[in-house]
């Protein structure tokens, strides 16, 4: 089988299957093989590594990581598409294919089974319409996963790098950056897809930190606590978590705990660093403790 990666081989493939592509599920396959060679090499995949790929598609990306890696693992949604992958992928038995949805798949189960409990390395060119949710997934279900490559919009990789101060920084850059060094490693505009999406896209490399850069008593509250300071941009922060739904803290709370820290107590989300976004966590949680415990740490 000739390789997908090019405009020619690939619209034979769906012609050949009679493919319709779905929108929902966004599906902009590549077609340029320098952007797919550039993507293997940024994931660093080697003999030793199984990788698990999300929505391979009609295979494009997955021969080329199936020719690098140990084994690949790839989980397609679109049931229409196993059929192509078991014609496309023929000359690749280290390649599994699983029809499921990532986002209901359990990733530390799937590494019991397939990988001895070892990392895997995640590689995809993602879905756009859930990019968000999945890298969520990612690091919040403390799967075993040690570097994750994937290609998302240009705008949503820059969003993952900002830091405080910037309109574009929010809840999801303080997640990525918990939990990952963020490094955007190559632009890839539209041209190289079939169908051409309508925005760009980018390449960017998570490599996840062993533990993360700031320490914090709960992690679940303080990523409780982010959600809820971006929920509501435009209000100051003392506003935005005394009405926050699920996090349990008043007005006064909020407005005293920025004050121990020596923050304005009108500041806004967008102005905290991850490590004062940690600090007012612990002070929150602090107040929330029945008094007679707190005399016991
Ligand atoms: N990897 C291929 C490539 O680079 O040409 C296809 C990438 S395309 C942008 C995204 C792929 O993810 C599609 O094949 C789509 O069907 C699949 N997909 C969409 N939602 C999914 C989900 N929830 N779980 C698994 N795969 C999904």
């Amino acid at each position: 089988m000739e390789k997908l990666g090019t405009p020619s081989n690939t619209l034979e493939i769906l012609r050949k299957y009679g493919f319709h592509f779905q929108k929902k599920y966004g599906q902009n396959f590549l077609v340029d093989p320098d952007k797919l060679e550039a993507i293997v090499d940024a994931a660093d995949v080697g003999e030793e590594d199984c990788v698990l790929e999300i929505g391979p598609g009609i295979g494009t990306l997955t021969q080329y990581l199936a020719e690098r890696a140990g084994s690949v693992i790839a989980v397609e949604i679109d049931k229409a598409l196993i059929p192509i992958l078991g014609d496309t992928l023929a000359d690749h038995p280290n390649v599994t294919v699983i029809n499921e949805d990532i986002l209901k798949v359990d990733i530390a189960r799937l590494s019991r089974e397939k990988n001895e409990g070892r990392p895997f390395k995640v590689v995809a060119n993602l879905p756009y319409y859930i990019t968000t949710p999945i890298i969520m997934k990612l690091f919040e279900s403390h799967a075993p996963i040690d570097l994750i490559t994937i290609m998302v919009q240009t705008e949503v990789a820059e969003r993952m790098q900002e830091g405080p101060g910037s309109k574009e920084y929010g809840a999801l850059s303080l997640a990525v950056q918990y939990y990952s060094k963020p490094e955007i490693v190559a632009h890839v505009p539209a041209e190289c897809f079939i169908p051409a999406p309508k925005v760009g896209s980018s390449v960017i490399r998570l490599t996840r930190y062993e533990t993360p850069p700031v320490k914090v008593r709960d992690e679940a509250f303080l990523f409780r606590l982010i959600r809820a300071s971006f929920n509501q941009r435009r209000k100051t922060l003392t506003n935005g978590l005394g009405n926050a739904e699920g996090l349990d803290v008043t007005k006064a709370e909020a407005a005293e705990a920025l004050r121990e820290l020596g923050i304005s107590e009108n500041v806004r989300g967008e102005a905290l660093s991850l490590e004062q976004f940690a600090r007012l966590a612990d002070v929150l949680l602090e107040k929330k403790k029945p008094v007679g415990t707190k005399a016991l740490e």
